[in-house]
């Protein structure tokens, strides 16, 4: 055990690769272990949303609110291949939220937050917009303001991957069994998940960025035996095929007071959810619940004139938001915010993450890395804020630039795939394209334009491991795929693995 990590990151999510790249930019040395796959855990189940919040303007959350809506202009400057503008259609509902209500929260929502790429809110006249031609005929007005859209899974790995570039070590399908203090700080057993083998890593500091499973590894692994930090809470969607032709996604209001969003989903899909329960169990187990089926078939079928049934839908998912336990009563009213706590004393500490959105992964490892500068002293300063994620080398009004320039370069990608390559990698989409004359040059086609050119690049950059993370976390193809192209798929990657002497950790 010679190396001894400045920062060991417990988890791949993107809290645990967010802090691992602002901590390896800063010139830490960063070692992070996730048992699976990067972005498996809660961040690949979320609504995709890089947004503000508007409805925790009623919960008072003016900090959290201010922060993720600068953080949408940040971020969508920092990736604007995976992170996209969208316009929200949010009907007046006679007996919801009165008109006067939402255009308070639309007025703070605007001007909280500094924008300047984003267009404000206005008023649409649902009669004649195309918006409400597949709404009920008693919606007849409507605000629309801005938000913005995420490939949430893909947003962990480019953390990831920028991590690596700047000298971060990942262990991907590693877990951490545990940890005891030791001369250097920490002593840390992983395990392999795959093989069982297990290595022993020597680091001055643990984050634990384990989401839903950050009280486990406080207890499993750090002897810790406070009572529940965390407060599980599960939220599920349903994908239905494209309900509406037009690019805007809806935001609408249930009579319990929750709101859930109806979304423009790869192409030909619409995205409904989500919902707020309680959770115990395994996170990794989490699945829709009958209940929350019918819940979303039903508050959709309130506002589309064509109602959703069970049969329209093609594949739910869900997910458990690891929030910060304030005691609230209901989980809809539980804090978003995020709260970082370190445990330990010494030479041995560990910085705990409670809760945090998707949208300000960003300011909460700014936050932490202050923290890691009072644990272990000073390397470097903030560097994030005018960073480029991996591929996102252009500014947001070049993204149709950069799809003709591609286009024009490899004539032979029809234009569904072509998109589908830019706003998945952006620039580096040149590296799975490199010197293809043709699509046979891009090696096997397995479905949907998915190539040995791209699963290699997977492969060989991202950590794509299994057919899933290929599939549903690198891309989300897998709702095209079939049986068969899945197993053609898994016989490519077996032998690939095998024939370049690729082994699990
Ligand atoms: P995770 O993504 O769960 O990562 C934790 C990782 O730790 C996991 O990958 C796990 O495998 C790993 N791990 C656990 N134990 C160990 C161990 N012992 N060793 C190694 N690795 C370990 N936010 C938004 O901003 N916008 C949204 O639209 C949005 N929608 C959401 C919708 C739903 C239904 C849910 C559930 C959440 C949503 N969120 C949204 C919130 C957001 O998804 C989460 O706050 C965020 O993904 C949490 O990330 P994380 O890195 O903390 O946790």
């Amino acid at each position: 055990m010679s190396k001894v990590y400045d920062v060991f990151v417990v988890g791949g999510g993107i809290n645990g690769c967010g802090v691992a790249r602002d901590a390896a930019g800063r010139g830490y040395s960063v070692g992070l272990a996730e048992m699976n796959d990067l972005g498996s855990g809660t961040s690949s189940w979320s609504t995709k949303l890089i947004h503000g919040g508007l409805r925790y303007l009623e919960h008072y959350e003016f900090r959290l609110v201010r922060e993720a809506l600068i953080e949408r202009e940040v971020l969508l400057r920092m990736a604007p291949h995976i992170i996209r503008p969208m316009r929200f259609v949010l009907p007046y509902h006679k007996g919801m939220r009165p008109a006067w209500l939402l255009r308070l929260g639309l007025f703070l929502y605007d001007h909280l937050g500094g924008r300047k790429l984003l267009p404000g809110t206005r008023v649409l006249n649902l009669t004649s917009d195309p918006a409400g031609e597949v709404l009920r005929n008693q919606f007849t007005k409507a605000f629309e303001y801005s938000d913005c859209i995420v490939n949430d899974a893909r947003l962990v790995v480019l953390n990831a991957m920028d991590a690596r570039n700047k000298g971060a070590e990942i262990f991907t399908r590693t877990k951490l069994i545990s940890a005891r203090k030791s001369a250097d700080g920490w002593a840390l057993r992983l395990q392999a998940s795959e093989t069982g083998t297990i290595r022993e890593v020597a680091a001055k500091l643990i984050v634990n960025a384990g989401g839903p499973w950050v009280d486990e590894i406080l207890r499993a692994a750090a002897g810790e035996n406070k009572a529940a930090n965390v407060r599980l809470v599960q939220g599920s969607h349903i994908v239905i095929r494209r309900k509406f032709d037009h690019p805007k996604a809806y935001f609408f209001q249930n009579s319990d007071e929750r709101i859930f969003f109806a979304i423009p989903y790869e192409q030909d899909y619409t995205l409904i959810g989500t919902t707020d329960r309680d959770f115990e169990g395994d996170p990794s187990n989490a699945s829709i619940a009958e209940d929350e089926i019918s819940y979303l078939c039903d508050g959709a079928s309130q506002y589309f004139k064509d109602p959703v049934t069970r049969g329209d839908i093609v594949w739910t998912f869900s997910g458990v938001r690891p929030l910060y336990d304030d005691g609230a009563s209901k989980a809809q009213e539980a804090t978003r915010d995020y709260v970082l706590r370190t445990d330990g004393s010494g030479d041995a500490r560990v910085i705990n993450i409670f809760g945090g959105k998707i949208t300000t992964y960003r300011r909460l490892a700014e936050a932490l890395l202050a923290k890691v500068e009072d644990a272990i002293g000073l390397r470097g300063s903030p560097w994030t804020m005018n960073s480029a994620l991996p591929g996102g080398e252009f500014a947001v009004d070049e993204y149709e630039d950069v799809l003709s320039t591609i286009s024009a370069s490899y004539p032979f990608l029809d234009v569904t795939n072509c998109e589908r390559l830019v706003r998945a990698y952006g620039l580096k989409c040149r590296e799975i394209l490199a010197g293809a004359k043709s699509f046979e040059d891009m090696g096997e086609h397995f479905g949907h334009g998915l190539t040995a050119a791209e699963v290699r690049y997977l492969i060989s950059q991202e950590w794509a491991w299994t057919s899933a993370d290929v599939l549903w976390r690198r891309s989300k193809l897998g709702i095209r795929f079939t049986q068969e192209q899945t197993g053609r798929l898994e016989t490519y990657m077996r032998e690939y693995k095998q024939v370049q002497n690729l082994a699990a950790e």
